[in-house]
């Protein structure tokens, strides 16, 4: 399947710089940064820097080194929030809208990291 990726998206101004950000953590391959608009106490978008419109396109293209990369920056931060429900934290929700019918507004891979209250059923 090809792929069409939008280089004018707001989190691709993000990674060049021309937008500032909240950054929470920043590894080789992801950059982690506070949404502009919490849902919650802690509300943390995840990205690959590669360009990846959502999470089939990076789960089908991206390297496994990306891949890595990005997963385990999504459980540090889980670390860093002190969230993780193993390790005395409280929980916490990991979401990915992609496409129209989970009304993806930015299209590049993001997975939303929300902890800090009861999320209810639903995030969106
Ligand atoms: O999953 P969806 O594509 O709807 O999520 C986009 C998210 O990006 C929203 O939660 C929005 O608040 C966030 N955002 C941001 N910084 C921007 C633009 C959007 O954190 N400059």
């Amino acid at each position: 399947m090809a792929y069409s990726y939008d280089d004018q998206n707001i989190f691709a101004k993000i990674l060049r710089g021309e937008i500032p950000n909240s950054t929470v953590l920043e590894t080789e391959h992801t950059l982690a940064f506070r949404d502009i608009a919490p849902q919650a106490p802690e509300h943390v978008l995840v990205i690959p820097k590669g360009a990846y419109v959502n999470y089939d396109h990076f789960a089908n293209e991206a390297s496994d080194a990306e891949i890595i990369d990005y997963t385990r920056a999504i459980g540090k931060i889980c670390k860093m929030l002190g969230v993780e429900p193993g390790e005395g934290g409280n929980g916490y929700r990991l979401l990915a809208n992609a496409g129209n019918d989970a009304i993806q507004d930015v299209f590049h891979l993001h997975v939303h990291i929300c902890a800090g209250r009861n999320l209810g059923p639903m995030l969106k």
